[in-house]
């Protein structure tokens, strides 16, 4: 029978057994990040099936099979709880209603929670701000005489950004004056945002990390990341800065996962200022690209330690085996793969998408710098 969201759920269906090897595990969401959460999934003996709308999604050619559905899709959801013994997501915009339904059938890490507290940028900023976490300073607006009171309080200058749905710098925009508060309230649809204030920062930091089934809790080494136009563009492995630093933002994630009870990688992206203290930008609920230099120089990558966190498995060192940096490549950039190529102390990784597309990540590749 097909799932009524509306009616009251059951208990969360929960775990703390391993999941047997040739179980399958679900994975809402196609994407790159799927894709290599399901190569990491089969290395460890595991088959995958990939629930994505994209007939094309690049997470498919590599999983065992591709339900091609909305993830609201009541039927798909609902094969997708028969096939599968445990459900996993590497998009954090699945309705939490959905999540909700699947966890009252089967284990589903991370959980509606994680999902609940880091899909909206302003109750994310609530949830960080009451685990005594600070942010730039952020306002809900609703009409444009508030964002004019806001940006009052924030020196005229911020950054309006919708609350839902904001990645890779979209639904974002920097306002200076009253005409660019005016263009921006009405280019980002009127409802649903929130302000910040603009921080200052020296540069930002991401602790990509992961928690256990049962609590445990293991973090890779904090990566300095450089965007342009809002997506990232290289990860920098370690990250140049004093040591007490690094430690208080692994220290900061660890609050964050057990506040959220989460289960699975997540990424928690810093604001560092001044350099000498940090502010919490956003949380990634999921694997992220600024953790993708742990495939090339730890043993367990992101990926599997995702995989191992969600099925119960013991999590694996996050040892450093050499300094490295990550560069994505973005549009037009995969024109640089033959050389690439040519490169010793190099790995890359292509994400089998077809089409080039300005803004699209088509692959990224690690340089791995040999111990001098
Ligand atoms: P976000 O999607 O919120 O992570 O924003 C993408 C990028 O925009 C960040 O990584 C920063 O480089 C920049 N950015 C976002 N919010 C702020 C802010 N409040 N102050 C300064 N820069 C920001």
């Amino acid at each position: 029978m097909s799932p009524k969201f509306h009616a009251p759920m059951p208990d969360r269906v929960t775990t703390t057994i391993a999941m047997p090897a040739n179980a399958t595990l679900g994975i809402l969401g196609g994407g790159q990040l799927g894709r290599m959460l399901a190569m990491a999934a089969a290395r460890l003996g595991y088959k995958t099936i990939i629930l994505d709308p994209d007939s094309a999604a690049p997470a498919a050619q590599v999983a065992n099979q591709h339900i091609i559905a909305g993830f609201d899709d009541p039927a798909a959801l609902a094969d997708l709880a028969k096939a599968c013994s445990r459900i996993t997501l590497e998009f954090e915009n699945v309705p939490v209603g959905c999540i909700e339904w699947l966890e009252s059938r089967l284990p589903v890490y991370p959980s509606s929670r994680s999902l609940a507290n880091t899909q909206d940028r302003l109750t994310e900023k609530r949830f960080i701000n009451s685990a005594g976490i600070a942010t730039a300073p952020f306002f809900e607006i609703s009409d444009l005489s508030s964002l004019g009171s806001a940006l009052s309080m924030i020196n005229g200058n911020g950054i309006l950004k919708t609350r839902r749905m904001g990645y890779d710098g979209k639904g974002q925009m920097f306002i200076a004056s009253p005409q660019e508060a005016a263009n921006a309230f009405k280019a980002l649809g009127e409802k649903d945002l929130i302000v910040e204030g603009l921080v200052d920062f020296t540069c930002e930091i991401s602790v990509v990390a992961a928690r256990g089934v049962s609590g445990e809790f293991a973090a890779h080494d904090p990566a300095m990341n450089f965007h342009e136009g809002g997506i990232l563009r290289r990860s920098t492995v370690p990250a140049p800065l004093d040591g007490s630093l690094l430690a208080q933002a692994v220290v900061a994630t660890r609050h964050i996962a057990d506040a959220l009870e989460h289960v699975g990688v997540l990424a928690v992206e810093f604001f560092v200022v001044a350099d000498t203290h940090l502010l919490v930008n956003e949380i990634a609920p999921r694997v992220h690209n600024s953790g993708h230099w742990t495939e090339a120089v730890c043993p367990v990558s992101q990926f599997e330690q995702h995989v191992r966190a969600v099925c119960g498995l013991p999590l694996g060192s996050t040892a450093r085996t050499a300094d490295c940096i990550m560069e994505n490549l973005v549009g037009e950039d995969v024109q640089k793969v033959p050389a690439l190529l040519g490169e010793d102390n190099l790995m890359l990784h292509l994400y089998g998408k077809s089409e080039v597309r300005p803004g699209r990540k088509m692959g990224h590749f690690t340089r791995i710098i040999p111990a001098a």
